[in-house]
């Protein structure tokens, strides 16, 4: 019979999927180092999320492990050069999250053009300071958007129902795949220097680590804000203080910073930045979707 163990949590419809079609599916998912090592010989496939560190020596244990699955996105826990070397397949959910991604985005934009938490903090102290929440429309400005993989894709198609025209900067992607979207490619300056809203969505690697910095965000509008649910390296985080503190860009709203969860709270603490807890992917249908995706892309190397 084939076997999967599960060692860290996942949503019951991973379990259900496979068990469904007769996987016999262990689920540990508080299962300490110890006894996965002397469990592993026994399973064809292995899925994790980010607390069970896939070693080269887990993996050597694991004679008969045919493939491992990731809930979630980021390999970093996973020795995938080994695994693929002893012809185990490595898979993962990348594409899980895309619309809860796109949807924050979308509320970050309102929230600080239209101040909603001032407006709800300000209530709830007793306060109606309407006169100082005058806001803007997203309608007819330009949003900028920096890589145009699946969540910039989306991203794009949400603005441009919204009444936005976009602009996008990424020059990895075919003019094929972004000529059904809305969206014009422009370069990097040209972006900064004509949109209203400026959002982030390349991965972190040498070449986009800070890669919006102090004159970047110098070519900016003065209006202009700037959202951020990739990676916080992705900004220089002192120039952003800088910007925000001098009045060079108007606003910022961040899901994810340099340092997680952040210690310094300088950036948090200014007025004109709204901040969330890297929640980007966190909702119950990226969840699901997580579990659907990872069982059939499990299933179909184990079946
Ligand atoms: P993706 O791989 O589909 O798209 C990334 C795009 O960035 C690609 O089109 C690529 O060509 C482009 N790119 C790479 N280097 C570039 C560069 N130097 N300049 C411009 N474009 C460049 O990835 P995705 O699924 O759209 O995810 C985008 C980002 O969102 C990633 O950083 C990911 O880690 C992050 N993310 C965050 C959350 C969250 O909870 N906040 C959840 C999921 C993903």
């Amino acid at each position: 019979m084939t076997k999967v163990l599960i060692s860290d949590s996942i949503h019951p419809k991973f379990i259900n999927k496979l068990e469904e079609i007769g996987i016999q599916v262990d689920y540990e998912p508080n299962v300490k180092n110890d006894r996965l090592f002397e469990i592993i010989p026994d399973y064809d496939g292995l899925v994790v999320r980010s607390r069970t560190k896939v070693t080269k020596e887990l993996i050597e244990q694991g004679l008969k492990l045919k493939v491992i699955g990731r809930a979630g996105v980021g390999l970093d826990n996973i020795d995938v050069t080994y695994a693929n070397d002893k012809g185990i397949i490595v898979v993962n959910t990348p594409e899980a999250p895309t619309t809860s991604v796109a949807e924050l985005v979308i509320g970050l934009m309102i929230s600080v053009i239209r101040h909603i938490p001032l407006a709800d903090s300000s209530m709830k102290e007793g306060k109606w300071i309407k006169s100082k929440l005058t806001g803007h429309e997203l309608k007819d400005k330009t949003l900028g958007i920096i890589g145009f993989g699946r969540v910039g894709s989306k991203v794009a198609r949400m603005a441009s129902a919204i009444g936005m025209s976009i602009l996008f900067f990424d020059p990895y992607v075919s003019d094929e795949y972004s000529e059904n979207l809305v969206a014009k490619r422009v370069n990097l300056e040209t972006l900064l220097k004509c949109s209203d809203v400026v959002t982030l969505h390349v991965p972190l690697t040498s070449e986009t680590y800070h890669m919006i910095g102090r004159s970047e965000l110098n070519t900016m509008k003065k209006s202009a804000i700037l959202i951020n649910t990739s990676r916080g390296a992705v900004i220089d985080q002192i120039a952003l203080v800088e910007s925000l503190r001098s009045g060079e860009i108007s606003g910022a709203g961040l899901d994810v910073y340099s340092n997680e969860p952040p210690k310094d709270l300088e950036l948090i603490n200014l007025p004109n930045v709204i901040c969330t807890p890297h929640i980007g992917s966190e909702t119950l249908e990226t969840k699901e979707r997580i579990a659907t995706l990872l069982a059939e892309k499990v299933m179909e190397i184990l079946v």
